[in-house]
């Protein structure tokens, strides 16, 4: 939206303006709309704000179909005039012709409820601070506009991005099929450590790693060497000498992380023991 764009006049869709435009009312709206259309967007919900303290409550959503605003911003408009404009803008140049402002500023609690619905579902790497959602962004809208937030898929995506989070795409490919109470289970553990970590105890975030046949098998690394060395073709798990499951253990709160090789395929109990 460039400034030299004609601005958008809203037509008034009340009842008189629909039976005959040449109604004086009809025309005292219509010269109402031109006015709103000059105005940035603060200006607009106040001054239809002074018009609704005039009228009452009942007239919002009269005054919403007349002016086009969300019956919610002309309230807004009027309780922020009861409000003195505390904390709004002086700037009279503010926005105007600057393009709209950013959801997160119309909207002041629009991160914070973000973050909240979010943090539970955070899987990832515990090593980074960069964190992986599971859920998908019409999740994440349907539950911010459970919260009155109405926010479109790109801002989520870039709301997310700000604090460094990353959608996965493939997480069943990566950790098939998922049980069904999987996100239940992300919920609790996060609420232990939260609790853990605010009473000043350790939470530590236990991780096996990707399994290493050791064995003569073909890595998916390069080498340089001259020759490239013969693998066996398929990596077959019987044909392995052992297997190495790595582990990594990793304080949060004290950032001290340790490594753990163990060597036993049935590595259910690996973990605990190299604790
Ligand atoms: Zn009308």
């Amino acid at each position: 939206m460039g400034s030299e764009s004609e601005p958008t006049i809203h037509q008034c869709e009340c009842d008189i303006c629909r039976t005959d435009t040449d109604l004086a009312t009809a025309q005292h709206y219509q010269q109402l709309n031109l006015f709103l259309s000059r105005l940035n967007e603060p200006q607009r919900r106040w001054y239809v704000g002074t018009l609704s303290q005039k009228l009452g409550n009942p007239s919002d959503r009269q005054l919403s179909l007349i002016t086009g605003l969300d019956e919610k911003t002309v309230r807004r408009g009027r309780q922020e005039l009861e409000d003195g404009l505390a904390g709004l803008p002086y700037d009279r140049q503010r926005r105007i012709g600057g393009g709209r402002p950013s959801a997160e500023e119309q909207d002041p609690e629009l991160e914070t409820d973000l973050l909240d619905i979010v943090s539970p579902n955070t899987a990832g790497d515990p090593m980074s601070s960069r964190k992986w959602l599971n859920c998908r962004l019409v999740d994440i809208q349907e539950r911010l506009a459970e919260r009155d937030h109405r926010v479109s898929p790109p801002v989520i995506r870039r709301l997310l991005k700000k604090y460094d989070y990353r959608l996965r795409a493939n997480v069943k490919e990566r950790e098939g099929k998922q049980h069904p109470d999987r996100n239940r289970q992300f919920e609790y553990v996060h609420e232990q450590e939260t609790k853990h970590q605010t009473a000043g105890q350790p939470a530590i975030s236990v991780d096996t790693k990707k399994k290493e046949l050791v064995g003569n098998f073909k890595n998916p690394g390069r080498m340089w060497c001259q020759m490239p060395e013969e693998v066996d073709i398929h990596d077959f798990p019987s044909d392995a000498i052992g297997r190495a499951v790595p582990y990594g253990i990793y304080d949060q709160q004290y950032n001290r992380g340790t490594a753990y090789v163990g060597q036993s395929a049935a590595h259910i109990g690996c973990g605990p023991r190299s604790l």
